[in-house]
């Protein structure tokens, strides 16, 4: 079977691309860091890590050992070393005389716009920490945040962290049975939610869904606090609910931080659930700042005094933890928050935003750049963009072309772009690359940074040469990794430290390029096997989307009595496509796109049915969400659909094949 003809690969390495984009001489030239950076690292990674923890943070007392490994998988980062996440993010920076740089501008749906200074933040987060403690919230204690984007939700965070409280963040587009689950599971005592915020120019409510998430009893939760932001009437628990106004107004504007042991819990945050049910990943505090801090400086290469970065993923995902909340403040960066969709009012919301703030880093997902592309380059192209000098790309492979037109629509043709491979569980940033550094190539993340130790290996766990594909591992520790699974740790053990001796596995399949560079090839619970050959999701999907009508596209392996899986894709064409007319376009398209991805990648791939859809089923965090197109492709009622972001799309989706 596979394994003769592929050699124990895990994927075939189909797709070549051979563009490739060097950072000008004048980036490399300012870059913050340079290629001797790898070297250094790779010289002594432990005294590497020792020194970015001292550069980018300050530690209340120093710690005395940089890793402890002796009780693997259980890691301690910076052992014996105490540090206040906030008081780096905050108050360090207002000591140092930055207290009047804006650390926030605030972008409202409705079009309401606040200017948040490093002091005002300061002043904030204290009399936060003030309030939670006021209420009872000690070091240790868990604080739910069920928030929109709203400055409110960095300002909890930040005191939590600030106080030693443990914040667990839940998605505020989760149902209120996925926060009770989540409250139960953490043990809360407070709840930090809102009225409610605005989608698409209407009010949206939050507060219900935490009263419904408490109506039973049995939870562990004293006190609701309730940021007015919507104004939309809710229900009143009294004595348990309070108004998030009138307690910051009575708590003091003073506060002093003190340094928490480095390995003291910070947060729990659950994964998106793209694959199963969703784990309560906890991350601490020393190795998890330290990490994040040097890869937002390193690999965004920010310039704090200069820069206006905007990261547009909600606080609800781990990218909203490291690169809005932490990193960002920690680094002393002016960043841009926007609290809505980006076709609210209109699908050049986003791009007023760069324009009006001038942004300079940009980082987001390719869920939302496939989108714009659909939407059609002519949108952008009315605003001034010319500000962006870094592009980054998070949360699942980026197409070739969906990484070209990001280049030459957004970017101007000019801007680097990082794609940054990383999960909740690594809680930073592990593969990307350097902008001021490696020529980029479209869709790979190209290389482990500094200090990491990612590989490829096969199912035997050894390493695999340059060209061949199998699963992406990581070899030694690393600053940011998850400590365990909240109350969990052999299931910490087993789903990440059981399937390769001595090495983390956390389910994505890889491939290393001639160059040796890195692509990632998808989950591997998704790898198709058609006729013996194992086939990467990512790279048909790439190959569809290269063709000129496609904006985005989803494959899934069907099973088929003779090839053991048939290839089945949905795609959605591009809203500027020259799309063929006529009584026969329908089986023209279908007979095109099955061409190219043949001429692509080659006739094994070609897909068996091509279907074309108005919109591709996603998780609320962008991802495709796979499992359900294979239930409608092989012919059985799509299975729990209660995680996408828009459940009425299987319903589009079904309506659409009956036609
Ligand atoms: P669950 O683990 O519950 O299934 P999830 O894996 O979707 O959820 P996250 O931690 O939010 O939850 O996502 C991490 C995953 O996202 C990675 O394992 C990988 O599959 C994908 N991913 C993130 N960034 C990239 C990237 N730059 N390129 C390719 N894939 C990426
Ligand atoms: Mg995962």
């Amino acid at each position: 079977m596979s394994n003769e003809t592929v050699s124990g690969d895990a994927f075939e390495n189909l797709l070549r691309e051979e563009r490739k984009f060097a950072p000008s001489e004048a980036f490399a030239a300012a870059a913050n860091v340079h290629a001797d950076i790898y070297a250094e690292a790779d010289s002594d990674r432990l005294a590497f890590w020792a020194k970015q923890a001292r550069t980018h943070l300050t530690w209340s007392k120093d710690f005395t050992e940089t890793l402890d490994w002796s009780d693997a998988p259980f890691a301690k980062w910076f052992v014996g070393g105490e540090v206040n996440a906030a008081y780096n993010a905050l108050d360090r920076h207002v000591e140092n005389g930055l207290g009047d740089r804006v650390a926030i501008h605030f972008e409202g749906e409705p079009g309401d716009t606040e200017t948040i200074t490093y002091a005002d933040l300061t002043e904030r987060v204290k009399r936060a920490a003030n309030a939670f403690e006021a209420l009872g919230v000690a070091k240790g204690d868990r604080v739910a945040v069920y928030l929109p984007m709203i400055p409110e939700a960095v300002v909890t965070m930040l005191a939590c962290a600030r106080i030693g409280a443990v914040h667990s963040v839940v998605f505020g587009g989760f149902s209120a049975e996925a926060l009770r689950s989540r409250i139960d599971d953490a043990e809360a005592k407070l709840v930090v939610t809102a009225d409610g915020t605005f989608r698409r120019g209407k009010p949206s409510a939050l507060k219900p869904a935490v009263d419904e998430a408490l109506a039973e009893d049995g939870h562990t939760v004293r006190h609701v606090v309730v940021v007015e932001r919507n104004k939309q009437e809710v229900a009143w628990t009294d004595g348990r609910d309070l108004r998030w106004s009138e307690v910051m107004e009575a708590a003091s504007p003073e506060h002093t931080a003190v340094g928490h042991d480095s390995e003291h819990p910070l947060f729990i945050l659950y994964t998106s659930g793209t694959t199963g049910k969703p784990k309560g990943i906890l991350h601490t505090t020393g190795g998890y700042l330290a990490q994040t801090a040097f890869t937002h400086s390193a690999v965004f290469d920010l310039k704090p005094e200069t820069d206006v970065y905007w990261c547009t993923a909600d606080i609800g995902w781990v990218t909203g933890h490291s690169y809005v909340t932490y990193a960002p403040l920690v680094n002393g960066a002016t960043q841009v928050m926007y609290e809505g969709t980006p076709d609210s009012p209109h699908q050049g919301r986003w791009w007023e935003i760069v324009e009006k703030y001038k942004v300079s880093i940009l980082y987001t997902a390719p869920t939302a750049i496939r989108t714009m592309m659909k939407w059609g380059s002519d949108i952008p192209a009315k605003y001034n963009l010319s500000s962006i000098r870094v592009l980054g790309s998070v949360g699942e492979p980026i197409n070739p072309e969906a990484w070209m037109w990001y280049r030459d629509v957004i970017g101007g043709g000019q801007a680097p772009i990082v794609d940054t491979w990383w999960q909740t569980e690594t809680g930073a940033i592990m593969v990307a690359p350097l902008p001021g550094v490696t020529a980029t190539k479209p869709g790979s993340a190209q290389v482990p940074l500094p200090g990491i130790a990612v590989d490829v290996v096969d199912e035997a766990g050894q390493s695999v040469p340059d060209g061949h594909g199998g699963f992406l591992v990581i070899r030694e520790p690393w600053p940011a990794m998850l400590r365990t699974i909240w109350g969990d740790p052999e299931r910490f053990k087993d789903t990440y430290w059981s399937r390769f001796d001595g090495m983390y596995f956390a389910g994505d399949g890889a491939k290393k390029d001639d160059d040796g560079d890195i692509w990632l090839l998808g989950r591997v619970d998704d790898v198709m096997n058609v006729s013996g050959h194992r086939l990467s999701t990512t790279e048909i999907e790439s190959a569809l989307v290269s063709h000129p009508w496609v904006a985005e596209a989803a494959v899934v392996g069907a099973a088929d009595e003779t090839t053991g899986q048939a290839v089945v894709a949905f795609v959605i064409l591009r809203g500027e496509a020259d799309l063929p007319t006529g009584e026969n376009a329908a089986s023209e398209i279908v007979l095109t796109l099955r061409n190219h991805v043949g001429h692509e990648i080659g006739p094994i791939a070609k897909p068996r049915h091509i279907l074309v859809v108005p919109e591709l089923p996603k998780t609320r965090s962008g991802k495709i969400m796979r499992r359900l197109l294979k239930d409608v492709a092989e012919g059985r009622d799509p299975g729990d659909a209660t995680t996408l972001a828009d459940p009425s799309v299987m319903h589009k989706i079904a309506q659409d094949l009956r036609k």
